[in-house]
């Protein structure tokens, strides 16, 4: 399995037009195998120290800046955060950012998609591209109901 991963960075990194190198290869599995996979240069920083890789952060820097450059990665900025780094899956999806945690989902809406496309045409243009950022807070739904459950025992006992 790491093997494949391994094996799949190096092609990725050919294909982009990269040399192989520890560096690359070791920031390239981190991006394709990470659950959460938007992440800063320091979060990729963390995960290379945990895996024991000593690769300073200038170095993760440069490497997220050549893979952005070679069209491997997407950058974005979203509002009072770092600069956020995810595979380029070509998907254009798009995002919502948790103001308190900075936790980013994403989201695909046709319905939104097809509005888009509709103003863009009204205003006389085509349509190449769109960025739709929302912002909120993540809801604490698994907090909420364990307080919940707390208090509904609470009401039985007294019973
Ligand atoms: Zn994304």
């Amino acid at each position: 399995m790491k093997q494949q991963t391994a094996n799949s960075a190096n092609t990725d990194l050919k294909k982009a037009g990269l040399k192989v190198t520890l560096p690359r290869v070791s920031i390239l599995e981190i991006l394709e195998e990470a659950e959460q996979h938007h992440m800063s240069a320091e979060d990729v920083y963390k995960t290379l120290l945990k895996n024991g890789n000593e690769i300073g952060l200038a170095t993760v820097y440069r490497v997220l800046t050549q893979f952005e450059g070679a069209g491997l990665v997407t950058r974005h900025h979203f509002d009072g955060g770092q600069a956020i780094f995810e595979l380029d899956t070509g998907d254009n999806h798009d995002h919502i950012v948790c103001l308190k945690t900075g936790k980013v989902a994403e989201f695909k809406d046709a319905v939104i998609e097809e509005r888009l496309e509709q103003i863009a045409k009204d205003l006389g243009y085509t349509l190449n591209d769109h960025k739709i950022v929302l912002y909120g807070e993540v809801i604490e739904s698994a907090k909420e109901k364990r307080r919940l459950q707390v208090r509904n025992t609470g009401t039985k006992k007294g019973r």
